[in-house]
């Protein structure tokens, strides 16, 4: 046992609570958990440990499953398309829009982008008058 667990809300208390049968409530558990002073330590050990059965932290087996163990870190973009990487005209016009200052990669592909355009102008024009 580790020292977390002694200073736990529920020690003492039936750990039956902890363990329901399926369709038994686990209300109860949860409570106690949740002025419990070592409820992280208690649900990171879950996670670390895959403990499939029981409440943990203050989460049920079914609640582990789906929230994951909150990654550390800033989160990054969630939801719609990422945005366009640099070295891309895309990116090169949402630094303008967002008046960044503006990467090498991203002049090189806006350079490259309108060179192209230009070159294919030209070459219909050229076209147009033979
Ligand atoms: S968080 Fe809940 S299960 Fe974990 S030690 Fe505290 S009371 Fe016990
Ligand atoms: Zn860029």
């Amino acid at each position: 046992m580790s020292a977390w667990q002694l200073r736990g809300a529920c020690a003492g208390v039936d750990p039956d609570l902890w363990f329901p049968d399926s369709g038994v409530s686990s209300a109860a558990a949860k409570r106690i958990c949740s002025g419990c002073p070592v409820r992280e330590e208690c649900q990171a050990f879950a996670f670390d440990s895959g403990e499939h059965y029981g409440v943990w932290g203050g989460l049920s087996e079914k609640e582990r499953q789906s929230v994951r163990r909150p990654r550390s870190g800033p989160r990054r973009h969630t939801g719609g398309n990422p945005p366009a990487p640099c070295g891309t005209v895309a990116a090169y016009m949402r630094h303008k829009r967002n008046g960044e200052p503006v990467d090498y990669a991203c002049v090189a592909a806006y350079k490259d982008h309108y060179t192209a355009r230009n070159a294919r102008r030209a070459a219909d024009r050229a076209q147009a008058k033979a």
